[in-house]
């Protein structure tokens, strides 16, 4: 007997018919004699239908009220699927965030899980009871619901399957696993059988959607073992697991992109001390997240400094900026959110030179100019233009030796 926990995303439980075949996994792992704690998203589209009714009623929404509203989905799907297993013959019983509880802080739209009682949900387990869990959302420190930021049923399962101590957490999405690259850009993109913790916490920080990267995060801490596949096929997933746990190590592990970049190059600033304290003080107050960042020696005191910020912070960033100017003294502010972040990954990278000279010599020899530059002990990343993504993407899936099975 083991304890599993199996977590389903939007598109898996997205009508009826997915939710019952959903149902139907979960009778296997009861029948195979396994304690079973079920996690439940949103049916596909739900989420978004639910964040733009909160948008039409108040663009400068109350986060405590949107909450209220995007947490709905899930208290639906949890139900469903409770009612779902109880027609299969096995016992069921739903929780919400507040009835387990699973509390966090007090970040409305955005909350970190604190603590899981799995008290509850033990007692049912004594008596054969599966729990079927709404993902994505949990109760504050004023006891209102929160919600755990987008994509954040990951988080909710990996954090339920750490506090049961599950001998896994399966995560069924749409995708049979987490592959070299996008499969839609890359035909020749190859499913990975296992993939470190590391490794999936960059890929998914650098734009991978596949999992949420705060459940990658809490996976690693708590060495939870997770296993991402899809609730359509039978096919075997992609376990994420400890460096020790590979034999094969590739010194390129993944490609993953991120269209959710914005540039800016701040023009002829003074090069002196205190510049760079002035430009990025008031963005961090503005909480205002700066990826790369690259700075020019200046010739006659002036610089350019050129930073990524998200896309969809670009405007705040720019009027962040232009109200700092009498202090900061610039020329003028160039925001470009015409461009991709790709970055290369792999826990190889730790023991093998070369890897970056690699990428921008494939960039170079496509013509692919690199705008931005940043690297981490297993990552390298590179600012290059939007439309360049899909030839980017083909050609260093090819140099890194990815085309085929490893
Ligand atoms: N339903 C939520 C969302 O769409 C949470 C999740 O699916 O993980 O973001
Ligand atoms: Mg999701």
């Amino acid at each position: 007997m083991a304890r599993i926990v199996q977590k389903f995303g939007g598109t898996s439980v997205a009508d009826i018919e997915r939710i019952r075949n959903a149902a139907c996994r979960v009778k296997q792992e009861v029948d195979a004699g396994n304690e079973v704690a079920v996690v439940v998203s949103a049916m596909a589209g739900a989420t978004n239908q639910l964040v733009e009714w909160t948008r039409q009623v108040n663009r400068l929404h109350d986060a405590r009220e949107y909450d209220v509203v995007v947490a709905a989905g899930e208290q639906v799907t949890a139900g469903l699927m409770a009612l779902s297993l109880q027609v299969l013959g096995v016992n069921a019983r739903s929780w919400l965030g507040w009835q387990i509880p699973l509390r966090t802080d007090g970040v409305h739209g955005k909350a970190r899980i604190e603590a899981v009682d799995t008290a509850a949900i033990e007692l049912g387990f004594a008596e054969g009871q599966v729990a079927v869990v709404a993902g994505f959302q949990g109760i504050g420190p004023c006891g209102r619901i929160t919600t755990l930021g987008r994509g954040g049923s990951d988080t909710s399962a990996v954090a339920l399957a750490a506090a049961l101590k599950a001998e896994r957490c399966d995560i069924f999405t749409d995708v049979d696993g987490v592959y070299t690259t996008d499969p839609r850009i890359v035909a020749k993109a190859q499913k990975l059988s296992r993939i470190t913790y590391e490794e999936m916490l960059e890929m998914a920080s650098q734009g991978a959607r596949v999992l949420q990267t705060r459940s990658v995060e809490m996976a690693m801490n708590h060495r939870v073992r997770l296993q991402v596949l899809s609730s359509f096929t039978d096919a075997p997933g992609t376990l994420v697991v400890d460096e020790d746990e590979i034999v094969e190590k590739r010194i390129v592990s993944g490609i993953a992109y991120s269209r959710d970049e914005a540039k800016i190059t701040v023009q002829r600033v003074s090069d002196r001390p205190g510049v760079a304290a002035a430009i990025f003080g008031p963005l961090a107050d503005n909480a205002i997240n700066v990826d790369m960042i690259v700075q020019n020696v200046s010739e006659d005191g002036k610089t350019d400094l050129t930073f990524t910020v998200g896309r969809s912070d670009l405007d705040r960033a720019v009027a962040v900026l232009e109200s700092c100017r009498p202090v900061v003294g610039f020329y003028a502010l160039k925001p470009d959110s015409n461009v991709v972040k790709i970055s290369v990954i792999g826990v190889g990278m730790r023991s093998h030179a070369g890897v970056a000279k690699q990428m921008f010599q494939t960039l170079a020899d496509k013509g692919i100019n690199i705008q931005v530059i940043s690297t981490s002990e297993i990552k390298v990343s590179v600012l290059i233009a939007a439309e360049y993504t899909e030839l980017a993407l083909r050609a260093l899936h090819t140099a890194y030796g990815l085309d085929s099975p490893g």
